[in-house]
This record gives C-alpha cells, structure tokens and sequence, in this order.
C-alpha cells in the first residue's frame, strides 16, 4: 500500500465528488473523511478483529472520543469498569461535569451488576479486555451477554490484548476499541486509534461523526501502522513468552511481594484468562517489600529497560503508577486498584529475556538496599 500523502482528491463527475462526501464506501473526497491509506490500514485491523468495518483515530483517545461522542448524548447512562485506562476515566468525569453524562462503575467481572445498574437511560457498557496496571482480565462473554439482554451496546477496549490474544467481537462485544500507539504499530514512534465494529449501521453512525469531529489519522503513520502489523503475531508470541519468564521468576525473589500477571495460578483472573485469552499478554506489574523508596530506586537503577510511559513496542518499558500514571488517585482510590506505593509496572519488551531478568535483578538488588 503506498502513501497517500494528500488532503484531497481531484475529480471529473461532480456526481462522484457530491456523493462521497455522504457515506464512507464512495470515492476519497477528503483526508478528513477518508484516505486510501487510512482505509487499508482500517480494513487490516477490522479483519483481524472480526468487525464489518473500522474508523481510524490520530490516536487511542481519538477513537474513544469518537465513539463517546458520536454515540452519546447528556443525560445518557454508561456502565463502566472500575479499572479503567487513565485518559478513559478523565475523559468520563469531565463528560460527567460539563456534559451531563451519567456513569455508573461495576467490576469487570460481575454481570449481575451491570444488570443491577442499568436504567431506561443507559446506552453502552465501557470494558477492557486487561486493564492497567494489575492486569484484571474482565469476563467478556458474561458481561456483553448482560449488555444484549439489557439492550444496552459493549465498547471494549482492547489495547493490552491485541486481536492475537482476544477478539471481543467473538465474545459479543459491538465496538473494539485500539490505541494503536501500543501493539498494532509495535515500535513507539507514532501515536494512533482505531474503532471496530460488528455492525455497519454503527460504523456509518461513527464514521459520519468523526468526519465533524477532525481526529483524523496521518496517512503516514497509518502506513506505518501497516508495516508494523506485518510482524504483530511473532512480536505478540515474544511479548508473552518474556513475560512469562519475568513473572515467574520476579514470584520468586525475596525482594518482591507480589506479581500481578494473569499466568500465574496465583492471579485473581487466570482461570478467566486461561479461557478467554490464546496467551496471557505481556504487561506484568509487582509490588516490592520496600514500599516507595524501594520503587523509586528501582526506577532508576534500571539499564535496559527504560523509564518511560506507554507500551507495545519493541523495549521493555517500566514505570511506577502511583507517582506517574495514576498520580492523580489519592490513598483510598490507589489501594481500591490494588496499586500499592511500591508497584512497578513493566511491558515487557523483545529483548533476550536473560538480559531482561540479568537487568531487573540488578535493579531489585539497589532497591532493596
Ligand atoms: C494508551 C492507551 C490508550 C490511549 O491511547 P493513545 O494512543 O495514547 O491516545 C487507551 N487505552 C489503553 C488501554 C491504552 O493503553
């Protein structure tokens, strides 16, 4: 697929012109409402997924923005889980406060809640196939069989799985929500978004709003994303397998209390994700036995593994949420999402895993100092 690089085409028959500014499988108008680019890039995602069609974002919150928006009105009601992607549950209060949204949280993996919470105005339910940083892996046939009966639509966002680990579609999810900033792209040098769905008049509903809506994707990070597709599977094997080396080893060192990854036997959702998922992802946190300082220690004593946001890409990254990435709960907030003071997160890169665990052990022997 090359690049096309343009904002705009040129046409002969004005007929054409008008009518493909009405409905996304007309010609390319305009950079706004498609590109070929863009297209290939939405249709690769949208078959991977399962979906009948997909609307790309400039990124992970541009889609979300794009369905919230395009799908809701004020004084509508969304069932969410509690654990919820940082921009996600900003971007949920601030529809709350000035747009007169109604949100309701439940566990990821408790049906009879959502059918508790449902009112005559709720609209959609708001899941995450694994949600950061402790990994909860939420009961997607269970919960989207709930929103069916309710009459109620299911966006999942499912950045963590990618669709080589978990394809909600098949589990009844309407929409599937992707920062393809994250694994899709798999190298950390573009920011992008996508939304799938099952159903095509939600598509064209969608994709009519983000023509007005403007978080229109570049096409060249659109053919990046493309290119970094082509190797997703193989990444996602070595994702996983890393992972799993890391946590079971991290289980065992006297510097650690705890690992949060669902692998291990010992997670609160490893029978679930032992269903649900063809492997068990490879973003893995733990809590270290010195609290904070410990944490702040490690984060600097590590080498290979870099100190910086995000995830997916080809480096081990690691970051520690209750002073970054969920600075903005207080004590009560952090401790109902099981984020202690010395949780690190890691997203395990596709290094060699010995120098990966020759890395962190280093690092948990200064923070344990
Ligand atoms: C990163 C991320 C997002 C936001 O995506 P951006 O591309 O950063 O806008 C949304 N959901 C999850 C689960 C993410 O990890």
């Amino acid at each position: 697929m090359p690049i096309y690089q343009t904002s705009g085409f040129q046409f002969e028959d004005p007929s054409v012109f008008a009518d493909g500014m009405t409905r996304p499988d007309g010609a390319f108008v305009y950079g706004r409402y498609s590109n070929p680019t863009v297209r290939s890039l939405e249709e690769a995602v949208a078959g991977l997924e399962g979906g009948v069609a997909a609307v790309a974002a400039a990124s992970g919150m541009g889609a979300i923005n794009m369905v919230l928006l395009g799908l809701l009105q004020p004084g509508d009601h969304v069932i969410a889980q509690h654990a919820l992607y940082g921009g996600t549950a900003h971007m949920l209060d601030d529809l709350v406060e000035r747009f007169g949204l109604q949100v309701s949280y439940v566990a990821e993996d408790d049906p009879a809640a959502v059918l508790a919470a449902v009112r005559p105005q709720t609209k959609l339910l708001y899941l995450e196939t694994i949600a950061n940083p402790m990994t909860q892996v939420a009961d997607l046939p269970a919960m989207c069989a709930a929103a069916r009966e309710a009459g109620i639509l299911t966006a999942v966002d499912n950045t963590f799985a990618s669709p080589i680990l978990c394809r909600p579609i098949e589990h009844g999810a309407d929409i599937v929500l992707h920062s393809t900033t994250k694994y899709l792209s798999g190298h950390a040098d573009l920011l992008g978004g996508m939304a799938v769905f099952a159903d095509d008049a939600l598509y064209r509903k969608v994709w009519s709003y983000s023509c007005a809506l403007g978080a229109t994707p570049d096409p060249f990070a659109s053919w990046l994303t493309l290119r970094g597709m082509q190797t997703l599977a193989v990444r996602m094997e070595r994702h996983c397998a890393n992972a799993r080396v890391l946590a079971t080893r991290l289980a065992e060192h006297p510097a650690v209390a705890a690992v949060h990854w669902p692998g291990l036997t010992t997670h609160p959702s490893h029978d679930l994700a032992a269903k649900l998922l063809s492997d068990f992802n490879g973003v893995l946190s733990f809590d270290l036995r010195g609290g904070r300082p410990a944490g702040e220690r490690f984060m600097s004593a590590v080498r290979l593994a870099l100190l910086a946001p995000s995830l997916g890409g080809v480096e081990t990254l690691v970051l520690h949420p209750a002073s970054t990435s969920h600075r903005l709960l207080d004590d009560a907030q952090l401790a109902q999402a099981g984020i202690g003071q010395g949780t690190v997160r890691v997203a395990v890169g596709i290094e060699h895993a010995e120098d990966l665990w020759d890395d962190l052990t280093q690092a948990l022997e200064i923070a344990d100092q």
